[in-house]
């Protein structure tokens, strides 16, 4: 596919939306902790697994653990900031070449690096509240707290927003998601193949012949695209459209 083209597509789109994968949370320096070293490393420290870990079971029965698992390997990433990937998607945001990003990431890269459409259909790490009284807490709260960080007026147990293992989709963020993926012209799949949860859940709303893929890696799913383009998401998007 070439720049003039996937250029031209985007600009007589009346309404572009953006699936946003962990390929581009990878490209930008996190972890997603299952790779072999780190799930290994990860196990040997805690003796669960990061799917045991990072789950609301482990949540409600050991929140000890899992806030010493959940400061220390997820919270310690958000100190990386946005790379070129995102920069690129805000930038395209402003120059009317975006309309929505949709990301089931946590660690609200998008809205760091200047989107302002952004579905995050598992939560961030940036949102902690108190389901007790509701109170909502900065994630330097979680981050400081030396043990289980508990709301100061009413003693419950403050937890992130996100959508641990075990839990459901916020279906208010569902309902946007699909919204948003219903008025698109084009779909831009970014890092990320089409058999992952988030385009299994998300390209069923969609009706266009513009479903474009851009990934480093190959997957048998890749014909369902309309384009494919082999690229990591930044370095693409940079010479695509800003070359
Ligand atoms: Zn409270």
């Amino acid at each position: 596919m070439l720049k003039s083209s996937l250029l031209k597509m985007l600009e007589e789109s009346k309404y572009t939306v953006v699936l946003s994968g962990v390929g581009m949370v990878l490209e930008n320096g996190y972890s997603t902790l299952r790779d072999s070293d780190d799930s290994y490393e990860i196990e040997e420290k805690y003796g669960y697994s990061v799917d045991e870990l990072y789950c609301s079971a482990l949540f409600n029965t050991r929140p000890g653990l899992f806030f010493e698992f959940y400061r220390n390997e997820i919270l310690s990433q958000i100190d990386i900031p946005p790379g070129d990937g995102y920069k690129f998607l805000a930038q395209m945001e402003k120059d009317g070449l975006v309309d929505a990003v949709i990301t089931r990431r946590v660690f609200a890269l998008p809205e760091r690096a200047g989107c302002k459409n952004v579905v995050n259909l598992h939560g961030t790490v940036y949102d902690n509240y108190c389901p007790s009284c509701e109170r909502t807490f900065p994630v330097s709260y979680i981050r400081e707290s030396k043990k289980v960080p508990l709301c100061p007026d009413c003693n419950t147990t403050v937890r992130p927003k996100v959508c641990l293992l075990g839990e459901m989709v916020d279906n208010a963020q569902m309902t946007r998601a699909a919204e948003e993926v219903e008025k698109a012209d084009v779909l831009l799949a970014l890092g990320t193949n089409l058999h992952t949860p988030l385009c299994n859940q998300m390209i069923q709303y969609y009706d266009g012949d513009k479903l474009i893929l851009i990934t480093k890696n190959k997957h048998f799913s890749d014909k369902a695209a309309d384009y494919v383009i082999y690229s990591r998401v930044d370095e693409a998007l940079k010479t695509l459209l800003y070359k």
